[in-house]
């Protein structure tokens, strides 16, 4: 359920702004363009899927559902509280971060700093794992939980990616959905 910051308007918005004209044409342009070219970097890289146990066949694309408030724009992957939650490709970690929806989350850069990883709910983190340290895909993170705006009963990994800015500001980027590039790991 939690939702990080976004520099565009969410894609279904942009395609409203745009034609009612609060937004520019070259605003929803460059948008537009972030978003597509988001998807093209998320497939080319290789990835790991990240909750141990989980197949990229249980897999659910609930990127377009909505959310109180605001549209997803993530995947909620299912699992038992504790199951172990793994990078989904090597860079760096940008940042932990405790915040009120997203509860414990972690922010991945991936190796060129253009996009980054966003995994929340967090029941807790993997011992040592520290702002600035290099991570390998399948390193250990966390742990699948139910901290932030999470239901108690339900268990899950909130994984979302972004399209990074110029600015490569960790809370701020394009959504990117993640399902293609993990749903054809398996
Ligand atoms: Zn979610």
């Amino acid at each position: 359920m939690a939702v990080a910051g976004s520099a565009c308007p969410r894609r279904r918005r942009l395609l409203i702004l745009a034609s009612s004209g609060a937004l520019s044409a070259t605003a929803a342009r460059v948008c537009a363009q972030a978003a597509q070219d988001g998807d093209a970097l998320l497939l080319a890289r290789p990835l790991a899927l990240p909750v141990e146990g989980v197949p990229a066949s249980a897999l659910r694309d609930t990127f377009l559902e909505g959310r109180p408030g605001h549209p997803h724009e993530a995947l909620d992957i299912m699992a038992p509280r504790g199951t172990p939650v793994h990078a989904v490709d090597d860079g760096r970690l940008a940042r932990l971060f405790s915040s009120v929806p997203g509860g414990l989350t972690v922010y991945q850069f991936d190796p060129a700093g253009q996009l980054a990883y966003y995994y929340a709910h967090l029941d807790r983190y993997a011992d040592g794992l520290h702002e600035g340290m290099p991570l390998r895909r399948g390193d250990l993170l966390g742990y699948v939980g139910t901290t932030g705006n999470a239901r108690p009963d339900a268990p899950h990994l909130h994984f979302a990616v972004f399209r990074l800015g110029p600015e490569k500001q960790w809370w701020k980027g394009t959504a990117v959905n993640p399902y293609p590039a993990l749903r054809r790991l398996g």
